[in-house]
């Protein structure tokens, strides 16, 4: 007790991606719950991102009712300043979970200029038409090819919106694959981690550390690569951002201890959150 005590009070961690019932997936989450999760783990803060993803690939928009996955910017803002006021003893930001992807260009584009958020999350859900998650993605192609193209994704679209503060989930596509190789590790595709982690480190923009990745997903379960942070480090990066990607209250700051340390043991010295789209950097 003594030391999850004086943990507490030297490290202030923040869950910069949380899921409330504004998602099209957040049914079971809650504003209200999921801060009131966030105070008994012992966080400094949480920042709600929830989805907003323009075009939805076929396959998966035929077994849904939101199409687009937006949602109600106003309403959501609205209810982080109710709960900001019930429960003051936690910091509470107001975010997105921008979804990258070519044809959203414009749109994505337009509605950032348009609302004001504490943090942008920008993260790849769907590429070439398909769904990872619902399957067609992997179809045809290598464990190589299908981590690969991902990452060249994530590239291709971060640097063409720039206006984002985070990148999400970089390793979301090992999370359903089907392939035996369930991480993605720095030297398998040295070159693109090289581009992607440079952009950040040169523009003062984090690198998300996402603990939903590292849990079993049917038998598999993906690790976090330490030549990934190591390598960040080295080019410059100082933005590290944990998320839980929490989509109900009991996952807020998941493996958030464990995280950290890693973090650390990397030679990282802060951990990164965003207010009013400014860089804050935590002591760890
Ligand atoms: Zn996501």
């Amino acid at each position: 007790m003594l030391l999850m005590n004086s943990y507490r009070k030297m490290t202030r961690l923040y869950d910069n991606h949380n899921h409330s019932q504004f998602s099209f997936d957040g049914k079971k989450a809650s504003v209200e719950s999921s801060a009131r999760a966030a105070v008994s783990a012992g966080l400094a803060g949480l920042c709600f991102t929830d989805h907003c993803d323009f075009y939805v690939p076929p396959m998966k928009a035929s077994h849904e009712d939101l199409v687009p996955e937006q949602f109600d910017i106003a309403a959501q803002q609205a209810e982080i300043d109710r709960v900001r006021c019930l429960i003051p003893e936690i910091e509470i930001f107001k975010g997105i979970e921008i979804g990258l992807e070519e044809r959203s260009r414009e749109s994505i584009r337009k509605l950032l200029a348009e609302n004001e958020f504490d943090e942008v999350l920008a993260s790849v859900h769907y590429l070439d038409d398909t769904d990872p998650f619902w399957g067609g993605y992997y179809q045809g192609k290598d464990w190589k090819t299908a981590y690969g193209h991902y990452l060249e994704t994530i590239y291709r679209e971060m640097t063409w919106l720039t206006d984002f503060d985070i990148i999400g989930h970089f390793d979301y596509v090992a999370r359903y694959a089907p392939y035996p190789e369930c991480s993605i590790f720095y030297r398998d595709f040295p070159d693109i981690f090289d581009s992607i982690l440079g952009y950040l480190a040169d523009n003062g923009k984090a690198l998300e550390i996402n603990t939903k990745t590292y849990q079993d997903y049917s038998g598999r379960t993906p690790v976090l690569d330490k030549d990934i942070l190591l390598r960040f480090r080295e080019l410059g990066g100082e933005a590290v951002s944990l998320g839980s990607d929490s989509h109900f209250p009991e996952r807020v700051g998941d493996k958030f201890r464990l995280y950290s340390e890693f973090i650390k043991a990397c030679g990282f010295k802060y951990t990164a959150h965003f207010s009013r789209r400014k860089l804050i950097l935590e002591t760890i």
